[in-house]
């Protein structure tokens, strides 16, 4: 008996084939014209050990060609693919830091490449046929829709801030409300890119209220600046007070301290008319005479991501002075993006429709309830056995930009009948493209607002494998 089955397993170990064999075939051959010979050989590899493993362990394998071709050439796909790979944002989730924040808008993208696929006057001024600067590209643009005297961009916020707090006030003080310390999300700490800066925070105020009064008292010879922090990922209500920008910026130019606000989202654009009300807008900030103002590229600007410093000159040229500049700048494709991104804002009825951070968080619900319901329509004529359905919900803005605002729209709810909703929900994420949803209430929620229509074809294939 035993004996017979160590024949049998040797019969089944000589048919498998060689990896010079399969390396030889025309398959073979095939797989060699398209991926890199080490990963062909590994996969070839891989096929062989398993089944080995299988024939050894005495379990039923399959031994087809065709299947192990099939199995060589999973290996090959997942080899050869890139760890780096777009998604579909289900989430209603617009600024998702975890899913890269902003989608760049079609003019950047096509900037992007046409300069990165070419030599460029990144550094050359043409006109004098010298060196140049390639901060100035972005000088005239950022000017223009900030209203700003000058402009510098980095390679994030953080950078911006740290930057500034360390060209500005290195070894002094700089007063902060103690309501506006924050930690934005992946380790952004005030109190600890204030210490990185080497400026020392001079915190007043209590966490619910500050008063002018408190900024007065906190000046002496070694403040620097005075510094303020949009709240971003959170508020505080109730019995709270906080000093205005206007005041703020009256205080600093009678003792003659620079005031630098910290706006995180850096919004170009009126938001109330969308009933978005609490949103700063860059450009009347920089108006209320504020003198360094910073803001992130890729939140609701909509652009890459980048760092953006605006204000008075004389401070601006500091900081471009500061060796630190250097070790954070940003390169072409930033650039590149960049202009593309802030030339749509010369015209706002332009920058809502091209830029898919604004349009996605500025669309009529109708929109969402239209989209969402073809999502539906398509889902239930090809699935059977789930229950889907259209309702009303909210998202949220992201990235920091209004917290409190839920955005009405509408989801498609899946509830699948031989699946668990947490199952279904791991399938979509691991799928190619992955999917990422939310649960909710035992459903599976795919909120319209993320999901853009070129991609309903993609989303809906997509739940149709995973609940098969
Ligand atoms: C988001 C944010 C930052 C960090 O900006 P990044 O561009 O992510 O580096 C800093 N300050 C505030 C207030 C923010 O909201």
């Amino acid at each position: 008996m035993v004996e017979n089955c160590m024949n049998e397993r040797q019969k089944l170990l000589s048919h498998l084939p060689s990896v010079d064999k399969i390396l030889k075939s025309e398959q073979g051959e095939q797989w060699l014209k398209t991926y890199p010979r080490g990963y062909v050989l590994q996969a070839i590899r891989e096929m062989i050990d398993l089944k080995r493993k299988d024939i050894m362990e005495g379990l039923t394998s399959d031994l087809s060609e065709e299947y192990m071709i099939a199995e060589i050439e999973n290996k090959l796909d997942v080899l050869s693919s890139y760890s780096l790979k777009p998604l579909i944002n289900a989430t209603g989730v617009v600024i998702h830091t975890n899913l890269g924040r902003s989608i760049l808008c079609e003019k950047a993208l096509e900037n992007i490449t046409h300069i990165s696929g070419s030599y460029s006057n990144l550094e050359y001024d043409v006109e004098e046929g010298k060196r140049g600067k390639r901060y100035s590209h972005l000088k005239r643009i950022l000017k223009e829709v900030t209203g700003a005297e000058d402009a510098l961009v980095v390679n994030n916020n953080a950078a911006a801030v740290l930057l500034c707090l360390n060209t500005l006030a290195e070894g002094k003080e700089v007063i902060v409300s103690r309501g506006e310390l924050v930690e934005i999300g992946g380790s952004f700490r005030m109190p600890e890119i204030m210490a990185s800066s080497s400026a020392l925070l001079h915190e007043v105020g209590t966490t619910n209220k500050t008063h002018l009064l408190d900024y007065e008292k906190a000046i002496n010879e070694d403040t620097a600046l005075i510094l303020k922090v949009h709240q971003s990922n959170y508020r505080i209500t109730g019995f709270t007070k906080e000093v205005s920008v206007e005041d703020l910026v009256n205080l600093g130019r009678r003792h003659q301290v620079p005031v630098m606000f910290d706006l995180g989202s850096g919004c170009l654009i009126d938001l109330k008319p969308f009933g978005i009300h609490n949103e700063p807008i860059v450009k009347e900030i920089v108006d209320s005479g504020v003198d360094v103002v910073t803001f992130s590229g890729d939140k609701l600007l909509g652009g890459p991501q980048g760092g953006i410093i605006v204000g008075k000159k004389q401070y601006t040229e500091m900081i471009q002075k500061n060796p630190m500049t250097r070790a954070m700048r940003i390169d072409k494709l930033t650039l590149a993006g960049f202009e593309a991104t802030l030339m749509e804002y010369i015209d706002e009825e332009k920058a809502i429709k091209n830029i898919p951070t604004l349009r996605m968080l500025l669309q009529k619900p109708e929109e969402i309830k239209n989209r969402a319901k073809k999502i539906a329509a398509r889902l239930k004529r090809d699935i059977k056995d789930a229950w889907i359905q259209v309702l009303p919900d909210s998202s949220r803005a992201g990235g920091g930009a209004m917290p409190e605002t839920d955005l009405p729209t509408y989801v498609v709810s899946i509830k699948p009948q031989n699946l668990s909703v947490n199952e279904l929900e791991e399938r979509l994420r691991k799928g190619t493209p992955p999917i990422i949803t939310r649960i909710k209430d035992d459903s599976l929620i795919i909120d319209a607002r993320t999901v853009r229509d070129k991609e309903i074809e993609s989303l809906v294939k997509g739940i149709k494998v995973a609940i098969s």
